[in-house]
This record gives structure tokens, C-alpha cells and sequence, in this order.
């Protein structure tokens, strides 16, 4: 069964220290969730391609959720700034809740905090670890071939027996923010994985 897209969530960079080419794209693909009228769920941060995000979304009229852990970082936006913020009280409870928050996942250029929410969200949806055991799709979108050496990772693990065919679908790449919600939209599904029984909503 396909539903409709409520809210996505954002995994991208803190740092300020990039091409603002990054910080453009993180800004546009805030003001397409607004006029999709699609919840943006993000880390709460306020800078880097984060607050591109989060201020682009604002902008545009859309929602934006922050979750941040209380007391972690010294650079989260304000809470007026953006419609929700909610406090956790550690990294572990912050992932878990923005990924139930969320329908599906859009990865943009970032670090190793990037990374590890990437393939997190994946592997929850490998494993059938979302609410309800939903099928909650991750995209790898940029304009410039940033996420090109992730995909070769993902096809090497392939070729070599370790990523099952039907979980290769998880992680797609976009080149074009309409393309990646589609993709979104598109793989969001109830199905319940075959080997996960029952379907449970708790993880690592
Ligand atoms: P990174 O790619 O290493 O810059 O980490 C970015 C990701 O990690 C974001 O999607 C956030 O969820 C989380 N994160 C890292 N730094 C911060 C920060 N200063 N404030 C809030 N979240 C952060």
C-alpha cells in the first residue's frame, strides 16, 4: 500500500566550510519540501547545509522538526526559528525519533555524522526495524557526483554477495530534488520484510 508523503528527513553537513554550491542545494531542497507541503525533519542544526535546510524550508512557509540532544551541541538553531524543536537526551533517542518522524530519507553532501544516519535509516529499513514495519526509502541526491563513491561501495558490496538484491533499492541516487522525492514517494510502502517477524519499531 503507497501513502502519501508527509515528512522527510534531512541528513546533511554541519560544517560551514563548503562550496556554497552545497549550502544552495540544501537551501532549494527545503523550499521544495514547503511547497510539497512536506514536513522537513532534521538534526536541529544551525549551520552548514542544516540550517540551509531548516532556513529554506522556513522561508518557503513549510514545517521543519528539530531534534536535537539537550546539551551535545553548542551551534543548534533557535526554537522560534524553526516550527518544532524537541529536546532528547541522547544521540541513540534523537535518531530513533527522526526516523519515525520521518517517511523516507534524503541524504545530502556531508560527513561522517551524515554517513552514519544514511545507513542507520538503511539498515532499519533492511531489517524491518521503522514503525509499523514500513519501508522507508533513502536518497542520495547532489549535483556533482558526491555520493558517487557511496554507490560504488553499495554495487562492490553487491557484486561480492554481502547486500541482497532486493535491499540494493534502499539507498537510490538523484540528481534532481523533484526526482529524489519521487523516489521517496515511490518506495514508501507498508510491506513488512519477509524475514522480520513480527515487524518491530525498536533498533540498535
Ligand atoms: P556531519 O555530516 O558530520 O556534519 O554531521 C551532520 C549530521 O550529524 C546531521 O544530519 C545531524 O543530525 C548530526 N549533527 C552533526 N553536528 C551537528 C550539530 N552541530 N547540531 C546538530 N546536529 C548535528
Amino acid at each position: 500500500m503507497v501513502k502519501k508523503l508527509r515528512s522527510i528527513a534531512v541528513f546533511c553537513g554541519s560544517s560551514n566550510n563548503v562550496d556554497p554550491s552545497y549550502l544552495d542545494l540544501a537551501s532549494r531542497v527545503g523550499t521544495a519540501l514547503a511547497q510539497a507541503d512536506i514536513t522537513m525533519v532534521y538534526g536541529g542544526g544551525h549551520s552548514g547545509l542544516m540550517g540551509a535546510v531548516a532556513r529554506g524550508t522556513m522561508a518557503a512557509g513549510g514545517c521543519v522538526t528539530g531534534v536535537i540532544p539537550g546539551g551535545l551541541f553548542t551551534n543548534g538553531i533557535e526554537a522560534g526559528d524553526i516550527t518544532t524543536l524537541e529536546v532528547v537526551d541522547d544521540m541513540h533517542e534523537r535518531k530513533a525519533r527522526m526516523y519515525d518522524l520521518s517517511d523516507g530519507f534524503i541524504g545530502l553532501p556531508g560527513g561522517l555524522g551524515t554517513f552514519e544516519e544514511i545507513f542507520e535509516a538503511a539498515t532499519w529499513t533492511q531489517l524491518g526495524l521503522h514503525s509499523e514495519g514500513r519501508t522507508k526509502p533513502v536518497v542520495l541526491l547532489d549535483q556533482d557526483g558526491f555520493w558517487d563513491g557511496a554507490h560504488a561501495l553499495l554495487a562492490r558490496s553487491f557484486e561480492a554477495g554481502l547486500l541482497r538484491e532486493k535491499n540494493v533499492s534502499i539507498i537510490q541516487p538523484a540528481k534532481a530534488i523533484d526526482e529524489a522525492i519521487t523516489l521517496i514517494q515511490a518506495g514508501f510502502t507498508h510491506e513488512t520484510p519477509a524475514f522480520v517477524t513480527p515487524p518491530r519499531n525498536k533498533g540498535a
